[in-house]
């Protein structure tokens, strides 16, 4: 497949930013506890119907997302969050009657005596927190779901890493790799095009995990640079029982590195912003090319393996 010549197909709709992400859990989180299968709800009906009034009555009237301090009311008792507040002009949406400047403490406090599980309890997480900190922690649970690592475009697809292996196989026709070790050809005919829109992403099965081996382009300061560097389809506690090496080089010059690979809950923009790969400056890169140096036909070996005391410096 030719760099950049990928496309993320079906997924551009798809796209939800991180305050519809909190919306969206919430609202799952409402209708799975309303169904009885919360761990507190379960403990009888009178409870259950109790919980979901509070429920409801936590649901902003205008956008029906839960409400967080400070949760706001009109003369007549409406209530509606601080960004329905902000947003919408200064009449209450259900009575018209001019909003002013009301807090409502009361929901405030019964919101702050509510315990509810994690959203993620359907995938492992078996925690109980209070409202308020609820969010917090699905921020950094480790059940979450992981985001698409694909590089090409922003993906907004999520789900577990066995989904996720599936869906960059099936929907972005990603190439994938059986074993530790590999040799990778990269070639770009017209190499001078330097941008963040040249990358590349292929997919390693080993010790029974998957690994992103990213390529890409892009201005280091004022210099056209490439960067190759490994992450790993899981969470970063375990990313550290690996290590890889990458070697490029011709014309008898050789370039390594050693590195450990970096989470996916890392994007790979941030781990491309903080230069943990194998940097290659692009005349560097055209002279490992050979020829004429008018095209880019870089050779990447590498491998990966399970971590000893010796590789992290313990
Ligand atoms: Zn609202
Ligand atoms: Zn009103
Ligand atoms: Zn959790
Ligand atoms: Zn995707």
């Amino acid at each position: 497949m030719a760099p950049g010549s990928s496309t993320c197909r079906d997924m551009t709709d798809s796209r939800i930013s991180s305050v519809d992400y909190d919306t969206l859990t919430l609202n799952t989180e409402w209708r799975s506890s309303s169904l009885g299968k919360s761990a507190t709800s379960s403990r009888g009906n009178l409870r259950t119907s109790f919980k979901d009034g509070v429920h409801e009555l936590l649901e902003c009237s205008v956008c029906m997302t839960m409400m967080y301090p400070p949760i706001y009311q009109c003369p007549n008792g409406h209530t509606l969050c601080s960004n329905c507040r902000g947003r919408i002009p200064k009449l209450c949406p259900t009575c018209r009657h001019e909003l002013g400047n009301i807090r409502c403490l009361a929901l405030e406090k019964v919101a702050e005596s509510l315990e509810l599980p994690c959203s993620f309890q359907d995938l492992g997480c078996h925690d109980i927190f209070p409202y308020y900190g609820k969010l917090k922690h699905e921020k950094s649970c480790k059940y979450r779901p992981y985001t698409c690592p694909y590089a090409g475009s922003d993906c907004s697809v999520t789900g577990d890493i066995q989904f996720l292996v599936m869906h960059l196989k099936d929907d972005h026709r990603v190439d994938m790799h059986d074993g530790s070790t590999f040799n990778h050809r990269y070639v770009k005919s017209n190499p001078r095009e330097v941008d963040n829109a040249t990358w590349m992403l292929t997919i390693f099965n080993c010790f029974g995990r998957q690994f992103c081996l990213h390529f890409e382009a892009f201005q280091l300061g004022a210099a056209p640079v490439y960067i190759a560097f490994l992450r790993f389809m899981g969470d970063e506690q375990e990313s550290r029982q690996f290590c890889y090496s990458l070697e490029v080089g011709g014309n008898g010059r050789k370039l390594m590195w050693q590195g450990i690979p970096r989470s996916i809950r890392d994007s790979h923009r941030k781990v491309r912003e903080s230069q943990d790969g194998l940097i290659i400056q692009r005349n560097l890169a055209l002279f490992f090319s050979g020829g004429d140096r008018q095209e880019l036909k870089l050779k990447v070996a590498g491998r990966i393996w399970k971590s000893t005391e010796m590789d992290t410096g313990y």
